[in-house]
């Protein structure tokens, strides 16, 4: 047998089927002589050499063959003559190909005519050289010979490389996987890194199938096959295909069509399976098949965190009881509109349903939810043009339109009509709170934020209304809450201070007593008015430990007055109802009492008539409460509200204390002369003692002592003052009644 028996020609018949890629080993040859060129490549003409055909590339030179090498071609073998341009042209090349061009898988052999230019032994090692041949000793059965054992070490070498390669990559790829969106891109990610793996073209599908009897469906396709997403797998046309990875999808791990490709199956623990196909069959001693094991095992751990994933996403962005958007998926979709923020004007609107929670008490869960099923049915209808509708709260909706504001008021009106669920049929209202984008500075969450704070004003309104959001409702708000965190600071820090009035008997001008107001000396040494603050600690809490400390002082100063012999004096403390509401707000004030000494019939406790009048009967329990410690009471503001006679004669109070707008209109033509009038004879009629405030002029005074009135307060007499300046004021004023 000669060598040339040797010699395998290729079946050249191409492998049925759509047409496809031909695996090959690339051999540069690197010559000056055309004629070895040629020889070479007729000699190998049509041969396999370790199971696939040669593919031949040519350079004339070194300088050619760096033009070449610069396009990073897979090259198996380099047969490259040593004197080309240079007596050792062909050995510095094998430099470059090795440190500059970082070729290192690629095996060379050497060819030369002139035996006197062998390279030195170093040489051959140190830039792994497989072999040096004298041209002349190169029979075509030699360098078969020559190239099969270099192709084949080269191979080897690749296989360890990829196989390195290949578990460095599962391990990325695992990460990545993670972190695809969907199934569909999962399984798009396999095709690139199976074909990573495999160092193919990335060329071939995925399919899914759930297990619960749907036919299987393409769900991610790459090359040639791109067409057939999202197509069942029964429209692909190639049969052999169709059939490797039905049999995949059965649960067959690998399988190998000899001329076609591989079908690989995945199998996750959810009740999806998936297989994919790839288009080439890997060329039997290249891949590791441990490596392919570790790579579907890996896919398929994946596929079940991918699809935990999911879940995980699916319940944190969707609400599970309508099958709508939630508010962080609403909140992420208007950040995407406002980073593109496309021409055209976006709207966000959001509807609450009014009286949902007496429904939803009334007629139960099951029927609350059904109706809210209706609403976000009916919202779907109203608005078929959204770009989002979510559901942001209880029974609260979010919807998100670009076009125009008027479509909120036609969604609106959609609740006119009656809601049709399950036996009942009800109409309900909504009220909305509407926001333009163009009013937005922010992300999405502030775009909700505004369209909660426009939603808050239409119900201020009246439920039913709609109130579109102005950027001046932010900044009120805005200034709210650093006003609020002030005051905190403030108090925290003991900023804030007791201002003292006087209240004069207005018979003999004789000082019966003081009301104690609370004062804030802001950043700016600027005083903060308690009309602005108060309502504020109000609101937030603040004011129950706040009008502790007020009540602490005012009852530390009445102890103080008693010791310095003013046993006669009384001190006024305005409290708000959220501290009456405190259920410890009796005991703390006892305790005050107690710790600071005061005389608690010196103490004198003023409260708003709207207050008391609010929740009469629960407010009458209370005062019979602070009577019963002693205290005295007052109703502040009297004349603003809208007293029940019959509650005021109940109420055991002491006092009323007449508004100062009233008192400010005294001889003048308004009414409010004729309320303070009023007060004046009803406070005779029930027997309570009568106090004006804001009086500041002396025909104020004159005319309410007239009146009946018998004690005033207000800057006629004296403005509030600090704690010291009341003190000399007090002294003073005992001075000059004593006629010093
Ligand atoms: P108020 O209890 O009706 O207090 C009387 C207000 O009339 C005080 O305003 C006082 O400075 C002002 N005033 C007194 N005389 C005159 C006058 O001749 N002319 C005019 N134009 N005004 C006069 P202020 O101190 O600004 O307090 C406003 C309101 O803040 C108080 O009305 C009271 O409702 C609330 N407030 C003040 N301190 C406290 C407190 O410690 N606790 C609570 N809960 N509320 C307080
Ligand atoms: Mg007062
Ligand atoms: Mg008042």
């Amino acid at each position: 047998m000669t060598d040339d028996d040797l010699l395998q020609f290729a079946d050249e018949a191409a492998p049925c089927g759509l047409p496809r890629k031909t695996l090959t080993w690339k051999v540069l040859i690197v010559d000056d002589d055309v004629d070895v060129h040629e020889s070479t490549e007729l000699g190998f003409a049509g041969i396999d050499v370790c199971g696939r055909p040669l593919e031949f590339l040519h350079a004339y030179s070194a300088a050619e063959a760096r033009t070449l090498f610069a396009e990073r071609p897979q090259i198996a073998v380099i047969l490259l003559d040593v004197v080309m341009e240079t007596q050792d042209a062909g050995l510095q090349l094998v430099d470059e190909i090795r440190n500059r061009y970082g070729m290192k898988e690629t095996r060379i052999i050497l060819r030369t005519g002139q035996p006197g230019y062998a390279p030195e032994i170093e040489a051959i090692r140190d830039y792994d050289i497989n072999d040096y041949k004298n041209k002349s000793e190169l029979s075509r059965n030699r360098l078969y010979a020559a190239l099969t054992a270099a192709i084949r070490t080269y191979q080897q070498i690749h296989v360890i490389n990829a196989g390195r390669e290949g578990l460095a990559k599962i391990v990325r790829g695992s990460a990545e996987l993670l972190h695809t969106d969907g199934l569909s891109e999962f399984a798009a990610g396999i095709i690139i890194q199976m074909s990573g793996l495999l160092g193919l073209e990335p060329e071939g599908l995925v399919c899914a199938r759930q297990d619960n009897g749907f036919a299987p469906v393409v769900i991610a396709a790459a090359g040639r096959f791109q067409d057939s997403v999202s197509k069942p797998l029964e429209a692909l046309e190639d049969a052999t295909i169709r059939r490797l990875l039905l049999t995949a999808l059965e649960g067959e791990d690998r399988i190998i069509e000899p001329g076609y490709g591989m079908a690989l199956h995945f199998g996750g623990r959810d009740q999806r399976r998936l297989a994919a196909y790839i288009d080439a069959e890997p060329v039997s001693d290249s891949l590791d098949p441990g490596l392919l094991e570790v790579f579907c095992a890996n896919v398929s751990v994946c596929l079940d965190n991918a699809a935990l994933v999911h879940r995980l996403k699916t319940y944190s962005y969707q609400d599970t009881l309508l099958d709508l958007p939630n508010r962080r998926a609403l909140i992420d979709r208007i950040d995407t509109w406002l980073h593109v923020r496309p021409s055209g004007h976006g709207w966000l609107a959001a509807i609450d349903i009014d009286h949902f929670g007496e429904i939803n008490g009334a007629l139960g869960h099951r029927i609350g939810d059904q109706l809210l099923q209706a609403v976000a049915a009916r919202i779907g209808q109203a608005c078929a043009d959204a770009t989002c509708i979510a559901r942001i709260g209880g029974d609260c909706f979010g919807v998100m339109w670009s076009g125009k504001a008027a479509d909120a008021e036609g969604l609106r009106a959609s609740f006119d009509a009656p809601l049709e669920f399950g036996e009942h049929r009800m109409t309900v209202s909504c009220t909305v709170g509407l926001v333009s984008f163009d009013d937005v500075a922010g992300d999405g969450s502030e775009a909700l934020e505004n369209a909660f704070l426009a939603l808050k004003q239409a119900k201020h309104n009246g439920r039913g209304s709609l109130v579109r959001f102005d950027p001046s409702m932010g900044a009120e708000i805005r200034d709210r809450v650093r006003l609020l965190a002030n005051l905190r600071e403030a108090f925290s820090e003991e900023k804030l201070y007791l201002a003292y009035q006087p209240q004069i008997e207005l018979a003999t001008g004789r000082c019966v007593g003081i009301e104690a107001l609370l004062r804030w000396r802001g950043h700016d040494g600027e005083l903060i008015p308690p009309d602005s603050f108060v309502p504020l600690a109000e609101q937030s809490g603040l004011i129950v430990p706040l009008g502790e400390w007020v009540i602490r002082r005012a009852c530390t100063e009445a102890a103080a007055l008693q010791a310095r012999g003013h046993g006669d004096l009384r001190v006024a403390i305005n409290v708000s109802l959220i501290q009456f509401r405190d259920p410890r707000f009796l005991d703390r004030l006892g305790e005050i009492l107690d710790e600071t000494g005061a005389p608690p019939h010196n103490i004198e406790l003023e409260i708003t008539e709207s207050v008391a009048m609010g929740e009469p009967t629960r407010m009458i329990e209370l005062f019979d409460r602070i009577k019963a410690m002693g205290l005295e009471i007052a109703i502040d503001d009297f004349g603003t509200g809208f007293s029940s006679l019959g509650h005021l004669q109940r109420m055991r109070v002491d006092r009323l204390k007449i508004d100062r707008n009233f008192v400010g209109e005294l001889g003048q033509s308004g009414k409010g002369g004729d309320i303070a009038g009023l007060v004046c004879g009803l406070g005779g009629r029930i027997g309570v003692e009568l106090i004006a405030e804001g009086i500041e002029t002396p025909e104020q005074a004159a005319l309410l002592a007239a009146m009946g009135c018998q004690i005033g307060q207000g800057f006629l007499y004296a403005r509030p003052m600090p704690a010291d300046e009341w003190h000399g004021w007090l002294t003073d004023h005992c001075a000059r009644r004593r006629g010093d």
